[in-house]
C-alpha cells in the first residue's frame, strides 16, 4: 500500500475529514476533503459532521476550527507549522491598545492566536475585510495585525478612524513594485490580482485586489486568457487545476510560506495514524472567540 492509500483508509476507518488551506503542497491538496481559504475552510469545519477533523494548513486555523467546533477533535498534522503574522500581536499588547482606545471595536484578522480573538470585538478574514469594518458600530476601529491588509482596509473605509497594528506577512511582503512592472511589460495582456496582505505600493498597481477565494473565483469567470499572481505560491496548483486552459504566472520569483509546507503526505499519514497534533484551548477562550468569530458572520 502507498502511502496515499495509506491515508485515505486511516481516513476512512477514523471517520476524519481532511481540510487543507490553499497555500498546502499540491499532493495535500489533492487529498484533501476541501481545500479552500480561512473563511471557507471555518465554515465548512462547522458544517461538516465527522468527529476527527485534520486541518492542513497553519496553527491558527486549526485553532478556528476547533473554536468553532469545540465538540470535535481537532489535529494539526505538524505541530510547528505556526504563522510568524499572527505572532507579531501578543495579547498583554492588544490589551494595551485596547486601553488607550477604550472607545474603539477591535477587528481581528482570523490570522491571530485564539487568545487575540478572545480579546477581540470581531475577526474578519482577507475577503470580508472591508465589509466587516464597514459595518461596526464604531467609529474608530483597532485593526489588527496585518498592517497592508489594514491600509487596504481604511482605503476602502474613510470614514472610519481606524488604528493598524504593524505586523505583516514575511511571504507578501516579499512581493515588489519592480517585480509587478516588469511582469506587466513582458504580459501586458495578463491580469495582475494581487492580495492585499501585499505592500502598499503593489496592491495600488495591480488590477485585482483579492483573497485566495476571491482570485479563484474571478480566474474562473474572467475572459482573459493569462493572470499574474501575487499570493503564496500554492495558491497557483489550484488556479491551474480549476482553469486547464488558462494560464497563471507568479509575480516575480514563487514566494514560499515555509509554515504552510511543513504538513508533507507523511505528517498527514502519521497525524491520522497516532491522533496527533491534537489542538487543545481553554473554555473560556472557546468562548469568548466564538463570540468574535460568529459576529464576523453577521457582518457581512
Ligand atoms: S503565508 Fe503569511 S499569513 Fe499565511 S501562514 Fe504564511 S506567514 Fe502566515
Amino acid at each position: 500500500m502507498n502511502i496515499k492509500e495509506e491515508i485515505l483508509k486511516l481516513k476512512e476507518t477514523k471517520k476524519a475529514v481532511i481540510l487543507a488551506h490553499n497555500y498546502q503542497i499540491p499532493e495535500i491538496q489533492d487529498l484533501a476533503d476541501f481545500v479552500g481559504d480561512s473563511l471557507e475552510l471555518s465554515k465548512t469545519s462547522k458544517k461538516i459532521e465527522a468527529p476527527f477533523i485534520v486541518f492542513c494548513g497553519v496553527r491558527f486555523m486549526a485553532e478556528t476550527a476547533k473554536i468553532l467546533s469545540p465538540q470535535k477533535t481537532v489535529l494539526l498534522p505538524a505541530l510547528d507549522a505556526g504563522c510568524p503574522l499572527a505572532d507579531t500581536i501578543l495579547p498583554d499588547q492588544l490589551l494595551a491598545l485596547k486601553a488607550q482606545h477604550p472607545d474603539a471595536w477591535v477587528v481581528s484578522y482570523v490570522n491571530t492566536s485564539a487568545q487575540i480573538k478572545a480579546s477581540s470585538d470581531v475577526c474578519c478574514t482577507s475577503s470580508n475585510a472591508v465589509s466587516v469594518v464597514k459595518n461596526v458600530p464604531s467609529k474608530k476601529v483597532i485593526f489588527v495585525p496585518d498592517k497592508n491588509l489594514g491600509w487596504w482596509v481604511s482605503k476602502n473605509v474613510p470614514q472610519k478612524e481606524i488604528i493598524i497594528w504593524q505586523g505583516s506577512c514575511f511571504v507578501h511582503e516579499q512581493f515588489t513594485l519592480e517585480e509587478l512592472e516588469r511582469a506587466r511589460s513582458a504580459m501586458p495582456d495578463a491580469v495582475v490580482m494581487v492580495h492585499p496582505e501585499c505592500r502598499k505600493e503593489v496592491v495600488q498597481r495591480a488590477d485585482l485586489v483579492l483573497s485566495t477565494a476571491g482570485m479563484l473565483k474571478s480566474a474562473r469567470e474572467s475572459q482573459k486568457k493569462r493572470f499574474i499572481v501575487g499570493t503564496e505560491e500554492g495558491m497557483l496548483h489550484k488556479l491551474k487545476k480549476e482553469n486547464p486552459q488558462k494560464e497563471f504566472y507568479s509575480l516575480g520569483c514563487a514566494k514560499t510560506c515555509v509554515n504552510m509546507k511543513k504538513t508533507t503526505l507523511r505528517e498527514l499519514r502519521d497525524s491520522l495514524a497516532k491522533g496527533r497534533y491534537e489542538i487543545h484551548l481553554e473554555e473560556d477562550i472557546i468562548k469568548k472567540a466564538s463570540i468574535a468569530l460568529e459576529r464576523m458572520i453577521q457582518y457581512i
